[in-house]
């Protein structure tokens, strides 16, 4: 089968974004993140966005009826054929579980499940100073990644820059503690199946990339 498709897991900030852009520009697949999904819903204001909106500025899980939803009818859209990368999902056991199922009822297989391994004490650093191009969404940091004009995007040139209302550090510990409680048990469900690779995100983006592209190979 060509292409790949891929689950990208890691904590908030940990670099899951930063890298599946990476590979969809690789390997041609697409990224699905259910955050930026989620976030355009909120944004023109459909039902979900409306469900999300709360759930979201307060650091926790929306529901997994919704995800699960939102990320089946995706999958199916004519982009996902040669492969994606799921960047954010699943985040609960739940949603893992009804991934298994979906998947197998499209006859799809996944091939490869990655962890992004970050220490707590770094992602606080790395979320406070995220934020990205209006325009093209391209991702930066204050500390680790600036464009190289100072206020000009390096990819389209864009100048207005945002920043989510939810990367606030009193925000942060409520992610944090959502990841550790509903999404760690993953690592052992995907572990047990034979499909995971840990890989270390506490180093520069360019060796984890390279990193990423060892371990998913040509
Ligand atoms: P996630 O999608 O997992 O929440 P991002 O890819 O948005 O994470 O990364 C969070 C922030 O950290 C961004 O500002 C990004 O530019 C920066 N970042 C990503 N990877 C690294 C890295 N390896 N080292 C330092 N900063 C990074
Ligand atoms: P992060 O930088 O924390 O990895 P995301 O952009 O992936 O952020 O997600 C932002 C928010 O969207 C989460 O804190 C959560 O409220 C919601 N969200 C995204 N994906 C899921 C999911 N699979 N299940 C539940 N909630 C989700
Ligand atoms: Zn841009």
């Amino acid at each position: 089968m060509a292409g790949k498709r891929l689950i990208l897991m890691g904590p908030p900030g940990g670099g899951k974004g930063t890298q599946a852009k990476r590979l969809q520009d690789r390997y041609g697949i697409v990224q699905l993140s259910t955050g930026d999904m989620l976030r355009a819903a909120v944004k023109a204001g459909t039902p979900v966005g409306l469900k999300a909106k709360a759930v979201m500025d307060a650091g926790q899980l929306v529901s997994d009826d919704i995800m699960i939803n939102l990320i089946s009818e995706r999958i199916d859209q004519k982009d996902c054929a040669n492969g994606f990368i799921l960047d954010g999902f699943p985040r609960t056991l739940a949603q893992a579980e009804a991934l298994d199922k979906l998947l197998k009822d499209k006859g799809i297989k996944l091939d490869k499940v990655i962890e992004v391994a970050v220490p707590d004490e770094r992602l606080i650093e790395r979320i406070t100073g995220r934020f990205t191009c209006g325009t093209c969404g391209e991702g930066y940091h204050d500390k680790f990644k600036q464009p190289k004009r100072p206020g000009v995007c390096d990819v389209c040139g864009g100048t207005s820059f945002t920043r989510r209302a939810d990367d606030k550090a009193e925000t942060v510990v409520a992610r944090l503690k959502a990841y550790h409680d509903q999404t760690s048990p993953l690592m052992p469900y995907y572990k047990a199946k034979g499909t995971l690779e840990v890989i270390d995100g506490d180093r520069d983006m360019d060796v984890v990339s390279r990193d990423l592209e060892r371990v998913l190979g040509t």
